[in-house]
């Protein structure tokens, strides 16, 4: 900002780093907004990165972190509910603090630490609001994001919604279908994580927002609402909101909402193992399936929605993981023999058999059946049908 400024051009901190500091948040990306053009901004710095210079934003690498510099700019006509027309630089800070979405993230601080707040947006900080910036109609119709937007703000700040926005959200509901889902998934996985996630699925599902959300059209609003701040990760809310809205098929919302393979695999696994903890204690078995971080998330994901007590929760957890520590073996390669062991000791050709014998030799000593020595497994083994089978 000294840089800039010394060279006669206007600066500010602005958005979400001015919001984070007023309300005593940690700060992640810093937003500078100045009156120099990209050009001049990447003349000023030694180490930059063109961004986004058609829209007037290099990344200024100084001090070990970078900045965000973006001219004043103004936006118009966005036919597609997503991109603006026309972006225009503009000369003063007043048109650029117009065009974004919220009071509190119109905020902007100059280089003595002095607020400009155009909008009142200390005030609905005081009073922890989520106001937009000019009519909420209009500000939706512009980019029907910002409803996703305001609805996670009011996650993760513990805010209430304006009413005006409230029932400007739900006249526009329908636009979110407007939104690539990779958008939607972001605000979603965010919203989920907040302290208030309740008020805010509370709040998708009073605006109507849900029915126009991939697959949660029919979906019911949690009850009793699940205890989601009591959850870990992405992997563990997610599953929590699919069960307790009840959404059933986990392939199509991952399909639909383009998840990764990882989180996919990672929600379907909680659901799976959580219904079979819910009928019953872990089995060495099933301990050993679910594996300790997914077991851990079960316990979670059940003390969330409610089956077990919360004061129980360091109990169940400790309880999973020493009956999974004290498995003889915590993966098939941990077996003290190989296919080619079983396939030498029978003279069989390798088949469909060798992997059922193996599922059940892998069964019998998780379960302490069969100890995991290389004779006694062999003993068992010369015991077992499939090693007196007819040879090829
Ligand atoms: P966070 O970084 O915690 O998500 P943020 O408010 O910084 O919050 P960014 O997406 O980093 O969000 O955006 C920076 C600023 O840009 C916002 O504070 C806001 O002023 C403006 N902004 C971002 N997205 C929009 C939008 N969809 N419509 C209008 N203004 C927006
Ligand atoms: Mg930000």
């Amino acid at each position: 900002m000294d840089r800039l400024i010394d060279h006669g051009y206007e600066a500010y901190v602005v958005g979400g780093a001015v919001r984070d500091f007023l309300l005593g948040r940690p700060v992640h990306d810093i937003d500078i907004a100045t009156a120099a053009h990209p050009g001049r901004v990447i003349s000023l710095f030694r180490r930059t990165i063109p961004t986004g210079v058609k829209h007037g934003t290099v990344t200024v690498i100084a001090h070990g972190q970078t900045y965000e510099v973006t001219t004043f700019r103004s936006e118009s006509g966005y036919s597609d509910f997503r991109h603006p027309n026309h972006v225009r630089f503009e000369s003063s800070l007043d048109k650029d603090l117009m065009r974004r979405d919220f009071t509190i993230n119109a905020l902007a601080m100059d280089r003595s630490g002095a607020i400009i707040d155009l909008f009142g947006g200390r005030k609905d900080m005081a009073e922890r609001r989520i106001r937009m910036v000019g009519a909420p109609e209009e500000r939706i119709h512009e980019d029907p994001l910002r409803i996703m937007r305001g609805i996670r703000f009011v996650s993760e700040l513990e805010f209430t919604l304006g009413d005006r926005e409230f029932a400007a959200f739900q006249a526009q509901a329908g636009l979110l279908k407007k939104i690539s889902v990779e958008r939607l998934d972001q605000e979603m996985t965010r919203l989920l994580a907040g302290p208030a996630a309740n008020r805010a699925i509370g709040l998708l599902f009073a605006t109507g927002c849900f029915r126009a959300l991939p697959l949660l059209k029919e979906a019911d609003l949690p009850d009793p609402p699940v205890a989601l701040p009591l959850l870990e990760d992405d992997a563990e809310r997610w599953a929590a909101f699919l069960d307790g809205t009840g959404v059933g098929d986990v392939a199509a919302f991952a399909r639909a909402w383009k998840w990764s393979g990882k989180l996919k695999k990672r929600v379907t696994a909680i659901l799976a193992f959580g219904k079979i903890r819910r009928a019953g204690s872990w089995s060495r078995m099933s301990v050993y399936q679910a594996g300790p971080q997914c077991a851990a998330s079960v316990e979670r994901f059940l003390t969330a929605g409610g089956t077990f007590r919360r004061d129980t929760l360091e109990n169940r957890l400790k309880a999973a993981g020493s009956l999974w520590a004290g498995l003889p073996i915590h993966s098939r390669s941990d077996l003290a023999v190989t296919g080619r062991d079983l396939i030498r000791w029978s003279g069989r050709k390798p088949g469909p058999w060798l992997a059922e014998v193996i599922r059940t030799l892998e069964k019998s000593v998780v379960e302490g059946a069969v100890r995991n020595r290389t004779e006694v497994i062999k003993t068992w083994f010369m015991e077992q049908p499939a090693a007196r089978e007819q040879k090829y």
